[in-house]
């Protein structure tokens, strides 16, 4: 199975998720905020579009599903019931979505919504996480109608998966994310590194993702909230009540809110 994974860019910064299968000239696109460039790629391609997935209900994700329903009316829509779309599978937390006979798991991820789930797509054996907004590389999602709570929850769970899964946000948040994770790491090396990479990709117009779990694991912040260096940070900033890992992560929220 040959599947290719390409990011068509939409909005300033939205990445449109596309699986590709080379064989049959077939494509799966994930949260479709505009249908213009969808579109545009797939004609340039001479793809077929065959299934959306989406992750979540926000404008910027779902935008352009009905005009693509309309486009490819053989499309295979895939959604929560609380997308806000008009989905042909329901899907909830531990239903299987298939890719050409590959098979994607749906995780439940809420925090930055109340019905944010995350597609882990297996090839191969290696996993392929469409995380949508919950991680971003070097990041999180903001808190919109999940609760911080759940975020904390569903980072433990995307930290689950396996050193060498991909993650692929839909937004392109890298750099800002850096600069902000050094102000609470200043020595972090990994950090550093990752951000000079990220400019000189983006210098390039090219994507710093996707990015490894193990990446993430040195460079987010997000997922460090038990490290001491990270405790140390958040305390030079904020007044923390205890040094639990949910209450740090919650004090990094708020605090990137403001940076
Ligand atoms: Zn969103």
């Amino acid at each position: 199975m040959s599947i290719r994974i390409h990011p068509i860019k939409a909005f300033n910064d939205n990445y449109i998720w596309t699986l590709i299968n080379e064989n049959n000239k077939q494509a799966i696109v994930i949260d479709p905020g505009q249908a213009a460039p969808v579109i545009a790629y797939l004609e340039e391609n001479e793809l077929e579009l065959t299934s959306i997935w989406t992750t979540h209900h926000h404008h910027d994700h779902i935008g352009g599903v009905a005009e693509l329903q309309e486009s490819y009316p053989m499309t295979h829509l895939v959604a929560h019931t609380e997308h806000n779309v008009d989905e042909d599978q329901t899907i909830k937390d531990g239903s299987t979505v298939s890719a050409w006979g590959c098979a994607a798991q749906v995780w439940e991820v809420p925090g930055h919504t109340a019905s944010h789930v995350a597609y882990i797509l297996d090839i191969e054996g290696r996993h392929y996480c469409f995380c949508g907004d919950t991680l971003f590389s070097a990041g999180c999602g903001r808190v919109f109608t999940g609760t911080i709570e759940q975020l904390h929850d569903s980072f433990k769970r995307l930290d689950s998966l396996s050193d060498e899964t991909l993650l692929y946000p839909a937004h392109e948040y890298t750099a800002s994310n850096l600069r902000f994770g050094l102000s609470i790491e200043p020595t972090n090396e990994a950090m550093e590194q990752a951000l000079v990479q990220t400019e000189n990709k983006t210098a390039q117009g090219l994507p710093s993702l996707p990015v490894t779990l193990e990446h993430e694991r040195a460079v987010n912040v997000f997922l460090r909230a038990q490290e001491p260096n990270v405790i140390a940070g958040v305390k030079s900033k904020i007044d923390i009540a205890d040094e639990k890992s949910l209450t740090v992560f919650a004090a990094l929220r708020e605090l990137k809110n403001n940076f």
